[in-house]
């Protein structure tokens, strides 16, 4: 199928009149024209996930689209992630389907806020979950993810205090694994997350004895102390190739995902409610939109780009040892320069 510019139709809402068969076909055959690839957060949509070149959580996608000679990424997700796309590759045009695909985590800590924060801790080092804004992962000095947050956190030295953000959760988390007294955690939260109750865990549990229960590290501690297993989505996708039945307590659009793939095993939602209405915002009719117009861009300002870019390279390097800088070296580093003893590069 070859599309002409006058095929596309005016707005979304035009696109949902649309057969799914034939959204299908438009999506990948705009793909092709505009070699783009299609990345789906393991919260999406089944309709969207099974367009999607890649599925995963938001760094390592981005990851796998920067690592392709694709001209567009199209991020169905929310808005962090499409800008952590674009923080690793600049050349690359970024579209998300919907731009009012937010997440309220991330949007608990903005750049004003974090600033202050860090005016009254000069001397403090700043570690930003990557479900944060880009312009708080310019501002922080590393970032980190579910899965290596109390990695990343055990590179600092024990004497400087931590300016965690922007999750509550994690950071109690982190807190609680490496024994770390001075960390100051941002109160933000994922509502997903932060609003299962452990009597949906025991109800889950009584209906499914024979299943793992495996929760996410921005649930709140009291259902954490209840898991068997805590790890990060990328950590149940890995957890659900070996095991038969498992309870999952995160968003259930990974359910869905583990479903679809492992037609005759087990995977329960802790709940039913854990839907995320931001990531559901992304439907197979805007993603046809936004390929059919090339719409709407994400774009960065370069100096927060770049920035951005040195706190996720930080992390990614942290297995190689990092020292947070000082703010010297910082400026040394930022001019290109990179200082002696941090792992960076
Ligand atoms: S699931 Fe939570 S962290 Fe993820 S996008 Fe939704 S609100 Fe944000």
């Amino acid at each position: 199928m070859t599309l002409k510019t006058r095929d596309a139709l005016p707005t979304p809402l035009d696109y949902t009149t649309l057969p799914r068969e034939e959204l299908r076909d438009r999506i990948l055959a705009r793909k092709a024209e505009r070699n783009a690839v299609i990345l789906g957060h393991n919260y999406q949509r089944v309709e969207i996930q099974e367009v999607s070149d890649f599925l995963g959580d938001s760094l390592a996608l981005s990851q796998e689209a920067a690592d392709t000679d694709a001209d567009t990424i199209v991020f169905c997700g929310v808005h962090f992630m499409a800008e952590t796309a674009k923080v690793l590759s600049p050349e690359k045009t970024v579209l998300m389907p919907d731009p009012r695909a937010g997440c309220p985590m991330a949007d608990f800590v903005t750049g004003d806020a974090l600033r202050r924060l860090q005016e009254e801790h000069p001397d403090a080092v700043t570690v930003a979950y990557v479900n944060s804004t880009a312009e708080v992962k310019a501002m922080s000095d590393i970032c980190c993810t579910s899965s290596n947050a109390v990695q990343v956190v055990e590179t600092i030295d024990p004497d400087r205090t931590i300016l965690f953000v922007p999750d509550r959760n994690l950071a109690r988390y982190v807190q609680e694994r490496t024994g770390r007294t001075n960390i100051i955690a941002w109160d933000g939260y994922c509502y997903v997350h932060d609003d299962l109750v452990l009597e949906e865990l025991d109800r889950a549990r009584k209906a499914h004895p024979e299943a793992l229960v495996v929760i996410h590290p921005e649930a709140r501690q009291e259902l954490l102390d209840q898991a068997d297993h805590i790890t990060s989505t990328g950590g149940m996708v890995r957890m659900a190739e070996e095991h038969d039945a498992l309870i999952l307590g995160t968003e259930r659009g990974l359910v869905d995902q583990l479903r679809a793939r492992y037609p005759g095993k087990t995977f329960v939602p802790l709940s039913g409610a854990a839907v995320c209405g931001n990531m559901k915002l992304n439907t197979l009719a805007k993603l046809a939109w936004c390929l059919d117009h090339g719409r709407h861009e994400v774009v960065l300002e370069e100096g927060i780009r770049s920035r951005a870019e040195r706190s996720l390279r930080r992390m990614l390097q942290v297995s190689g040892g990092w020292t947070a800088p000082t703010a010297e070296q910082e400026e040394l580093e930022l001019a290109g320069v990179r200082p002696k003893g941090c792992g960076c590069g």
